[in-house]
């Protein structure tokens, strides 16, 4: 153990009560590694303490994933199993608050074909697809990081002291120290966020042109009337605020979907179920993905933007100056949660129907109506390159410089 257990207790108790806000008599769902049980146990305590109903725990294990990948047959793997959807459609009922706590070895599945891979998540994805959108707006849940050995040493190989520098690496982004009080802190950091958001929602842009030197030139258009949103959403059900990524630093929201020309060049790798897609652009005719190309990992995006039909098209564009914590850490993390957190992105795949006004009360067909596109995916890659410029253009043709050099204009 390299961090004392009074830092622990504080970010257990950060992940509980202002990542997941858990409300008296709520339901807990917690996702985590068997390996992380000592930390599961203190999540689960503040859980209770916060006046949690029952905490149930789906205990994970990316040694046993990555066996299963390798012996088990397709058909057996992408089948979910009638009890499997009986709890799927108990959270239906219950509306957990769900906490995913990420720790996997970002080599977890190296050396499975990406072709398996694919298939299995894209038949469990379809039978699943349908119970997380009746769950969508309706319950609070969060991502927070714990690290494991091998995630560390894929951060900092050959390192002694990997974990420890991970760790400090976590705690500076999720702003857990010694000497402050986080709750606080993060306080603070979401109303900076919220700020950012109201000024961008006040421009109502209708399209942003991305430019930068190392080849991304590229215009998205906007849904007229979508938020762009940050840091925080509220649980339409019991109006509880929750903040979904620990870290957070973006504003995001989805763009029209099928309006995209251009190219973007990625930034940093893309650690994509357990593989690294590495050095790659993608390029956009009538707003969908028509060519990709990648130093590494080439079949396995081509794989990404044919997952279905709105696989290769966007979901997100979130803005992240440079400045963010995650970047100043200064090295890949290989985990989106904080990778994403270090500069501007796009994500493939599906679309956020809470940013259409009155869109947590709209099923994920009426809000494919308004522009939001669909997918069993959703990837983000980044593009945030240091001299990354980004205009925002008004429907009146005014452009407003948003973003300079990579950071706000
Ligand atoms: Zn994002």
């Amino acid at each position: 153990m390299t961090i004392s257990p009074s830092l622990l207790q504080k970010y257990a108790r950060l992940i509980v009560r202002t990542g997941a806000n858990v409300q008296p008599g709520q339901v807990v769902q917690l996702t985590v590694s068997v390996e992380q049980h000592d930390f599961a146990a203190l999540i689960i305590e503040e859980c209770y303490q916060a006046g949690a109903k029952k905490v149930n725990v789906e205990w994970q294990y990316d040694k046993k994933a990555k066996l299963d990948y390798l012996y088990a047959d397709r058909e057996t793997l992408g089948t979910v199993l009638p009890w499997e959807e009986e709890k799927l459609k108990q959270q239906v009922k219950d509306l957990p608050c769900r906490i995913f706590i990420a720790s996997d070895d970002p080599d977890a599945l190296n050396g499975i074909d990406p072709e398996k891979l694919s298939y299995v998540m894209q038949r469990r994805g379809t039978v699943i697809k349908p119970y997380r959108n009746a769950i969508d707006g309706k319950h609070q849940w969060v991502i927070a990081a714990y690290p494991s050995e091998k995630w560390a040493q894929k951060c900092f190989p050959g390192d002694d002291s990997a974990v420890e520098k991970l760790w400090n690496a976590i705690l500076k982004t999720v702003r857990v120290d010694d000497n402050n009080d986080p709750v606080e802190a993060w306080k603070k950091h979401t109303e900076f966020i919220q700020q950012k958001a109201s000024w961008l929602n006040e421009q109502g842009f209708s399209s942003l042109h991305y430019f930068s030197s190392n080849g991304t030139d590229f215009t998205v258009d906007l849904i007229p009337g979508a938020k762009w949103e940050g840091a925080g959403a509220i649980n339409t059900e019991n109006g509880a605020f929750y903040i979904p990524n620990m870290p957070t630093e973006e504003i995001f929201t989805s763009p029209l979907a099928g309006k995209c020309e251009g190219t973007l060049v990625a930034v940093k790798p893309l650690s994509w179920n357990g593989q690294l897609i590495k050095d790659f652009s993608i390029t956009f005719e009538n707003g969908r993905a028509v060519s990709c190309k990648a130093g590494e990992g080439q079949e396995l995006l081509e794989k990404m933007i044919h997952m279905d039909e709105g696989a290769s098209m966007l979901g997100e564009v979130a803005l992240v100056p440079k400045e963010s914590p995650v970047n100043q850490c200064n090295f890949l993390f290989y985990e989106t949660l904080f990778d994403e957190n270090a500069c501007c992105h796009c994500a493939l795949g599906m679309g956020f129907k809470e940013v259409l006004p009155g869109g947590d009360d709209l099923s994920m067909e009426q809000a494919q109506e308004f522009g939001i596109n669909d997918s069993i995916i959703h990837v983000d890659f980044m593009i945030g390159a240091d001299d990354l410029s980004i205009d925002g253009v008004r429907p009146d043709g005014t452009v407003v410089p948003v973003f300079q050099d990579g950071t706000w204009a």
